[in-house]
């Protein structure tokens, strides 16, 4: 064969020629020729099995017209082109198989670029993936199920275990000064300013309970603050005139038991899950400082009551404005009703309660913690399963959207941890006997010694 005249570019280019019979499907190329007779290719006789760029050729033809559009390198002949082009000889000049194909039909412009031919693969491969079934694995399974289980033994609902608490009292400072103050007059019998709130009628005075406002629509719709401004301000001069004295924030003693009862099943939670186990003590313990807040509203989030505003904790029900009366202030409140609101909204099921319970409390960038990228793995994995779950348990048509609000409320949680230890702080400057130990160490920001 003489091929004296070609380069090294033709002849490396011819070696490897052949040898990439290319797997790609092109959908370009028209209708297979399957149960009809085998049929010859237009350019060297060899089978063909179908058309390719406008024209019935073999796959060796295929690839050679493809290659020889996407390099597009001036073929040369070495003879006087005039080559037939056999099966058997069809390597030996470039050109006028090139020639031969465009001559039966061939077209340039139904080869696709480099460039359309990845991106075509990659929507094959992304609809592959969209249409393959999304199934948890077992392993996710599992997480699911010890969470739940966790939960379920942690957590109840009807709040039947919480008993031998301090009782709510509704009962607000200095009504008259209240009433001078110019606003609504206040009815000390109601207890409640907002009549917003039922009350436990073994905890309080039987002639103040209940306040059947849960049943006033006003009470959802203008803000929950609007009345209470008042107590703000009398809270503050109170502070300067009766520091010392436990009658400022009257809700306090009861809200601080439930909080401590709250914690200490948050406390159990976390301990009946083997990964937190696993770790040592001073990232458990790191880990529930940063975490407690925020599972504790996840936690009360699933007894909120959307339409009164009201949180149903079986015998007891509480409104925003027993927060109010524990001393917590607006800067906390506001952001935390609309969290509630917007949480409770979504819907959510146990399970995807429980993942974002495990997702806050295996944050891996709360103050204190070592095993950074242990932790950062464990809560990457929990997403993955909670995306997961909602991909294959979720039929609403918005579903894309309830992994990223989740990851929304969880980011809206940490600004107002913030806020909460730094409220109780300041209660408990005011009325230091009623905040426990348990909580002040919870929101404590210096790594325990324990
Ligand atoms: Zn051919
Ligand atoms: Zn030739």
């Amino acid at each position: 064969m003489a091929n004296g005249a070609q380069t090294v570019h033709e002849v490396l280019s011819r070696q490897t020629e052949d040898e990439d019979e290319e797997e790609d499907e092109e959908d370009d190329e028209g209708k297979v020729t399957e149960d009809e007779e085998p049929r010859a290719c237009g350019v060297c006789g060899d089978l063909a099995k179908g058309y390719h760029f406008n024209a019935l050729t073999c796959e060796g033809c295929k690839g050679f017209f493809r290659r020889a559009i996407q390099r597009s390198t001036q073929l040369r002949c070495p003879f006087l082109n005039k080559c037939i082009i056999t099966k058997n000889n069809r390597r030996s000049c470039q050109a006028c198989r090139f020639h031969k194909c465009q001559a039966i039909g061939m077209r340039k412009e139904m080869v696709m670029s480099e460039k359309e031919v990845l991106e075509r693969r990659i929507r094959i491969k992304r609809k592959r993936m969209l249409d393959a079934p999304v199934e948890l694995l077992s392993q996710q399974k599992e997480t699911i199920e010890e969470l739940l289980c966790g939960h379920r033994s942690t957590f109840d609902a009807a709040f039947s275990r919480f008993s031998g608490f301090r009782p709510m009292d509704r009962v607000v400072v200095s009504v008259s000064e209240y009433n001078q103050s110019g606003r609504e007059p206040f009815h000390p019998l109601t207890n409640c300013p907002t009549n917003s709130c039922t009350t436990n009628k073994s905890a309080t005075d039987p002639g103040t309970s209940p306040c059947a406002c849960s049943l006033l629509s006003s009470c959802s719709s203008s803000s929950p603050f609007s009345s209470l401004y008042g107590f703000f301000e009398k809270q503050d001069t109170q502070h300067v005139n009766d520091v010392g004295k436990n009658s400022v924030f009257t809700a306090l003693p009861h809200l601080m038991d439930l909080t401590t009862y709250m914690i200490q099943d948050i406390i159990s939670f976390s301990k009946s899950l083997r990964d937190f186990r696993s770790l040592t003590m001073e990232d458990q313990i790191s880990l529930l400082k940063g975490a407690t807040f925020e599972i504790m509203q996840i936690r009360f989030n699933m007894v909120f009551n959307i339409n009164t505003g009201i949180w149903e904790c079986g015998h007891i029900t509480y409104c925003i404005d027993d927060a109010v009366r524990a001393g917590f202030q607006q800067l906390l409140l506001e952001p935390l009703l609309k969290f509630h609101h917007t949480l409770r909204k979504l819907d959510l099921q146990e399970e995807e309660y429980v993942l974002i319970q495990a997702m806050s409390l295996f944050s891996p960038d709360r103050p204190g913690v070592q095993q950074h990228s242990v932790i950062d793995e464990l809560q990457e994995s929990l997403a993955l399963t909670l995306k997961t779950w909602i991909d294959c348990k979720r039929t609403d048509p918005d579903k894309h959207l309830l992994f990223p609000r989740l990851i929304a409320c969880l980011t809206e949680m940490r600004t107002m941890t913030e806020e909460y230890s730094k409220q109780i702080l300041q209660i408990q400057d005011i009325q230091p006997d009623d905040v426990s130990p348990l909580i002040i160490e919870v929101i404590s920001k210096c790594p325990s010694n324990k």
